[in-house]
């Protein structure tokens, strides 16, 4: 009996290993001609780059870490975070909650004092419960911090307003600060926020493609690349899979591609379930990497909520993560934008792309022009499941047909669920606890 794995980023080629390590027969069908999905990274002129964004590896899920670490054994830099913020033209201590001493007086106070009357009143219990993701930032955060980063910041990563966003999805994600944190923190006395991510690992050599990789070696006969599923179509017991060209049988199949890719390949989508689907809002991403002479600052990455900055959300400094991922005497930028399908961003040539970022790190200062040696322009058509108002009940219809159809979803864009690389791990490590064995398990040295 064979199991066909859609997809061949992270979580279809970690279900790959897991099913095949158990004596399963699987097939993995990715349709670039390179594996890795989000996960995947370029290596040029001596640089390492991420192509779905700068990746790092953390997580507060202690088993999925271990297994993570464990892949990249002999290969792994452990680094100190180091993040900031980019406020004023300062830099700002992340999260911003644990770096009120670095703001302006004025803006210290504001965000002191209103984050008190907010802790105030969400200890009466006069806080109603919160109707959008905005109205959760000002209900945690108070509104000074709201003002200040929280709203510009998430409004400028997930190019939605906040009051059209849920706000389900940040208990846990997001914690509420502890008030003696942020007291401290305003008064100069050093805390630290996101304590699983304030030591993270990155592969030494091959940027976060390497982690890949490594989970892919004992199943690499087993993929299939350059096939782009077009249809799939339930016949008798088994699925045949077609790329247009070619078909595969399969009696099981898993989905992990993107949920907008799926549905078109089945036959009879009711109208609602392809409405629910198109409704789904996701951003993309552009990523812009920059080959630098000389140094940069010994900063892990920088949020930059400034919408007078530019069109760049994030950078980050990959050559802080791997010593080996510039070449000696020189180091890396990497400027992420997101944006929506079809909007001006995705309009924009790489020329004029790399123009935009690279006016961005060098008014920030961060270096001069003319250490910029070369640039290159990365897209990523689904990079963030942006979760609106109508998520919820969108999600379920579209869930509910697939399981119909005996087509499980596992991974960020199957699911369409904000999963990091450990939740979507996380989900396959229970999806294959509850998915019938076909056979007897394998051994790998
Ligand atoms: C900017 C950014 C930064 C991130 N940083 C981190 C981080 O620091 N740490 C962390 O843990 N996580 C991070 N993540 C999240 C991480 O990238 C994802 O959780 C993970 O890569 C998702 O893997 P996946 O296999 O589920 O999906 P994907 O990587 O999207 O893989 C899906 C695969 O399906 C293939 N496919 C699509 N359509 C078809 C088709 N029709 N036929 C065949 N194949 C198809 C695609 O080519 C792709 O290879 C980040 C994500 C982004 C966008």
């Amino acid at each position: 009996m064979t199991t066909a794995i859609l997809g061949g980023g992270l979580s279809g080629l970690t279900l790959a290993r897991l099913l095949h390590e158990r004596g399963d027969d699987v097939i993995v069908l990715e349709a670039e001609d390179k594996v890795g999905g989000l996960c995947r990274s370029v290596t040029g002129n001596g640089f390492t780059f991420d192509t779905g964004g700068s990746h790092i590896i953390f997580s507060r899920d202690a088993e999925v870490l271990s297994f993570m670490r464990r892949m990249i054994e002999g290969n792994e830099q452990r680094n100190p975070r180091n993040t900031k913020i980019f406020y004023k033209g300062a830099f700002v201590k992340y999260p911003f909650e644990n770096g009120l001493s670095d703001l302006p007086p004025e803006d210290r106070f504001f965000c002191i004092n209103e984050f008190v009357k907010a802790q105030i009143a969400f200890e009466k219990g006069i806080v109603p419960s919160p109707a959008n993701f905005r109205e959760w930032i000002f209900g945690t955060f108070g509104r000074g911090i709201a003002e200040c980063y929280m709203v510009p910041y998430n409004e400028k990563i997930w190019k939605y307003p906040t009051e059209r966003m849920s706000a389900h999805w940040v208990e846990g994600r997001i914690p509420r600060p502890p008030v003696e944190d942020v007291l401290k923190s305003a008064i100069g006395i050093p805390t630290e926020g996101y304590t699983h991510q304030a030591v993270f690992s990155y592969p030494l050599n091959g940027g976060i493609e390497a982690l890949v990789h490594a989970i892919t070696k004992p199943v690499q006969n087993l993929v299939r690349t350059g096939f782009r599923i077009s249809s799939i179509r339930r016949n008798g017991s088994s699925f045949t899979i077609s790329d247009g060209c070619t078909s595969i049988e399969a009696e099981r199949i898993i989905s992990t591609i993107p949920v907008q890719h799926l549905l078109p390949c089945l036959d009879n989508v009711p109208s609602d379930v392809r409405s629910a689907c198109d409704a789904l809002v996701y951003n993309s991403l552009v990523s812009v990497a920059f080959e630098i002479e000389g140094t940069v600052p010994a900063i892990s990455w920088l949020y930059v909520p400034d919408p007078k900055l530019g069109k760049t959300n994030r950078i980050s400094f990959p050559s802080t993560y791997s010593r080996n991922a510039a070449p000696r005497g020189c180091s890396s930028i990497l400027a992420e934008i997101t944006h929506q399908p079809g909007d001006e961003v995705s309009r924009m040539t790489d020329e004029e792309l790399a123009g935009e970022a690279a006016e961005t790190i060098t008014r920030m200062g961060l270096v001069d022009r003319d250490q910029i040696r070369n640039s290159r322009v990365m897209r990523q058509p689904f990079a963030y499941v942006v979760y609106d108002l109508a998520y919820l009940d969108n999600i379920k219809t579209v869930k509910e047909f697939c399981s119909s159809r005996s087509i499980p979803l596992v991974g960020r864009f199957a699911q369409f669920e904000y999963l990091n690389m450990d939740g979507c791990i996380r989900s396959v490590l229970d999806f294959v606890k509850s998915y019938p064995s076909t056979t007897s398990p394998r051994q790998h040295p």
